[in-house]
């Protein structure tokens, strides 16, 4: 096989704040070689996920912090091109978490084979049918334990994540009651997914009475993908017995300073509330089940979901930066659409790296399927 070169993202230094190009670099990279039990995989599509923020940062965490000199770890969906590994060959699609990179090299064990069925998209299995689809399916039902009649409230509610939860949570026979950054956003999650309310924490002059006026019953299942303030005035509407999922804190992921613990904790104590954290990877076993059934609510239009594909590894850092500006509109995923020439690779010059605004990256393709 001809000398393969890679475009890599790298982590050179550990971010403060937003990321920016003084942290990580597009590098291009002659390929490795692979050792017995690996696959080489050819990347299609890349997810951009809020986690890799906390990945980047030396915090303990539930994965190790990437290394400096690395690549940006990400989940991604490509296609083997070599296998050294029984379970692969040639030509299958299989997904993994390895890099923001062209080309990865991954131990089999750590690849899951996936297999779309016809009519739908590669990359419905780092949206619907990954990460995103599975946390709202296993968050919600397994640590939110949602009954029929109960409020469930969602923050961060129109975006990957937090749009299902809702809808799960509707099917479930809850009411459904969102939190999110615009009008937009609000009106859409309302209008075309079926919350049953939506509350926009930037204009709300007390998030707190808003959702008492959005929850006349209270809640009882307050699914947390913010944390902060959201978290601290959801606090104060929950029932007693109330379960809040932890899932995720984007309000502090890019905080210089310690964050600081909820004010409102105590309410945990005062109404005996159940708060749990979650990590989707516990129910890596159980995948196949859930994808199983939002499948078929996704046949039967009973869910919803937006992707927001865009084109070109060179987008990474744009396409991740939107995730904290409330500027993505569903699942932000990067396509890989051209690869660097087999041979010569001089590197690339940072002008060549094409540091896209928000806004192209906006302009790129947005995909709502039901
Ligand atoms: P989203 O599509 O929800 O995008 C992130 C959204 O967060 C933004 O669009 C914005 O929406 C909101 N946001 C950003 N900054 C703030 C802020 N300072 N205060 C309040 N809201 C903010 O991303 P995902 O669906 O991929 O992820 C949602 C959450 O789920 C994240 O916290 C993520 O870490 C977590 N997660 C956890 C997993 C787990 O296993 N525990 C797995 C997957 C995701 P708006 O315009 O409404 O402000």
């Amino acid at each position: 096989m001809a000398e393969l070169h890679n475009r890599r993202w790298i982590l050179h230094r550990r971010p403060e704040g937003l990321v920016t190009l003084a942290d990580i670099e597009l590098r291009e990279e002659p390929l490795g070689t692979l050792k017995p039990g690996e696959v080489l995989i050819r990347n299609h599509y890349l997810s951009i996920d809020p986690a890799i923020r906390d990945w980047m940062s030396d915090r303990p965490s539930y994965l190790p912090s990437i290394p400096l000199g690395e690549v940006v770890r990400s989940t991604s969906l490509g296609e083997v091109i070599e296998s050294h590994h029984p379970a692969f060959k040639a030509g299958d699609l299989a997904v993994g978490v390895n890099g923001w990179e062209d080309y990865s090299i991954a131990s089999g064990d750590q690849l899951m084979p996936v297999q779309p069925l016809a009519g739908e998209a590669e990359q419905y299995f780092l949206s619907i049918y990954g990460a995103v689809g599975l946390t709202a399916y296993f968050g919600l039902l397994e640590k939110g334990r949602p009954q029929p009649g109960e409020t469930v409230l969602v923050s961060a509610a129109a975006g990957a994540v937090g749009s299902l939860v809702g809808q799960i949570a509707r099917l479930k026979g809850c009411r459904a009651v969102g939190i999110a950054g615009s009008e937009e956003k609000c009106r859409w999650i309302v209008d075309e997914l079926g919350f049953d309310a939506a509350i926009n924490y930037r204009t709300s002059a007390n998030l707190q009475d808003a959702i008492r006026e959005s929850c006349p019953d209270g809640v009882d299942v307050y699914f947390d993908n913010v944390g902060g303030e959201v978290l601290d005035a959801a606090l104060m509407t929950l029932n007693k017995n109330a379960r809040i999922v932890f899932c995720g804190a984007i309000s502090g992921y890019n905080s210089q300073q310690p964050v600081p613990g909820p004010y409102n904790f105590w309410q945990i104590l005062a109404r005996t509330v159940t708060l749990e954290g979650f990590l989707v990877s516990d129910y890596f076993a159980r995948f196949p089940e859930a994808i199983a059934q939002v499948r078929q609510w996704l046949a039967e239009g009973k869910i919803v979901f937006r992707e927001q594909v865009v084109d070109g590894l060179e987008h990474c850092l744009d396409t991740f930066n939107l995730l904290f500006e409330g500027a993505n509109n569903g699942k932000l995923i990067v396509r890989i659409n051209s690869l660097p020439q087999a041979s010569g690779g001089s590197g690339l010059r940072r002008d060549q790296l094409n540091h896209a605004t928000a806004a192209s990256a906006l302009a790129a393709t947005q995909e709502e399927t039901r």
